[in-house]
């Protein structure tokens, strides 16, 4: 990959890495200020329900985060951009779309 594609590449994931921990952060200070709730005007099913929501949304998030932190550590290693399953470059355009992935589209 041309040297300019990994660095635009790079910078993709950084603003993606910044934005997912940002997400995370507003997540976790609307998570605390729940437990602030009054219980006589809380549905305290609605409560759990939202706590659950956020639990799953913020692992999710956490888990792109770490696809991102791979990608990033790949690029320093510069074995970013080739298929983990078998080793042939994966193209731009998958890249471009995806720039977390690992896999080629024959392996995806
Ligand atoms: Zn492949």
């Amino acid at each position: 990959m041309a040297v300019q594609d990994l660095d635009s590449r790079r910078a993709t994931l950084l603003r993606e890495r910044s934005s997912l921990e940002h997400q995370l952060e507003e997540l976790e200070a609307g998570h605390d200020t729940s437990f602030t709730f009054d219980d006589n005007f809380a549905d305290s099913g609605q409560v759990a329900a939202e706590q659950g929501e956020a639990k799953v949304l913020a692992s999710s998030l956490r888990h792109e985060l770490a696809e991102v932190e791979k990608a990033l550590a790949m690029i320093e290693a510069g074995t970013y951009g080739v298929c983990e399953a078998c080793g042939n470059q994966i193209p731009d355009a998958r890249l471009e779309a995806l720039p977390t992935t690992r896999r080629c589209i024959n392996c995806a």
